[in-house]
């Protein structure tokens, strides 16, 4: 099993260290040739448009793309959820569009609001979650199955091997979220 964490900026070492708890090595992505041979790709936390700026000036931005959209299994935290939406109802671009969600950026308001609760997930139970000016989805597409929700709100979202979340499970000790990411790149639906 090979899962690549994209390491243009954000909280990647907390991605690979749940990795790592699972017996999975993650494989830092910072240049288009790393998108060889990998099972999954990781999105991390970070700010979205610095994470785009930054793949963009790599030549990372449009391989990854395409890999996205011919069925590479990704998981995106936070700014990496914001990154796969196909819309962001607050900010006038998109990034790869991979995702029938519309997402508000920053929906949990600023970085003093941040905060940590527990969200009860499908087939998971209640595991915890970490809030950091996150991203809410706000409409999204039929096939979008919804895994957990904050209020109304989904936060945890899946279509088919495009897989992502509003918070933070990398920041918390609980490995099961990436678990569940683990098990959709080994059965993937490509
Ligand atoms: N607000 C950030 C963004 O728009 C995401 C924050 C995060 O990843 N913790 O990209």
């Amino acid at each position: 099993m090979t899962i690549g964490v994209l390491a243009v900026q954000g909280d990647v070492r907390e991605h690979l260290r749940t990795l790592a708890r699972l017996g999975v090595a993650g494989h830092l992505v910072l240049r288009p040739e790393h998108l060889a041979g990998l099972d999954g790709i990781i999105l991390p936390g970070g700010e979205s448009t610095a994470m785009w700026r930054l793949m963009t000036r790599a030549g990372l931005a449009s391989p990854l793309r395409e890999s996205l959209v011919s069925g590479l299994p990704a998981f995106g935290t936070c700014a990496g959820m914001i990154l796969l939406a196909r819309e962001i109802t607050n900010w006038p671009e998109t990034f790869f569009g991979v995702l029938d969600i519309a997402v508000e950026r920053n929906a949990t308001g600023r970085q003093v609001d941040s905060f940590e609760g527990s969200v009860v997930a499908n087939g998971l139970g209640e595991v915890p979650a970490v809030y950091i000016r996150a991203p809410l989805v706000r409409r999204m597409g039929p096939q979008v199955k919804v895994l957990a929700l904050l209020g109304d709100a989904p936060v945890l979202v899946r279509e088919g091997n495009v897989f992502a979340a509003s918070f933070h499970p990398e920041l918390t000790g609980d490995a099961r979220v990436h678990e569940l990411f683990v098990q959709i790149c080994e059965k993937g639906e490509r």
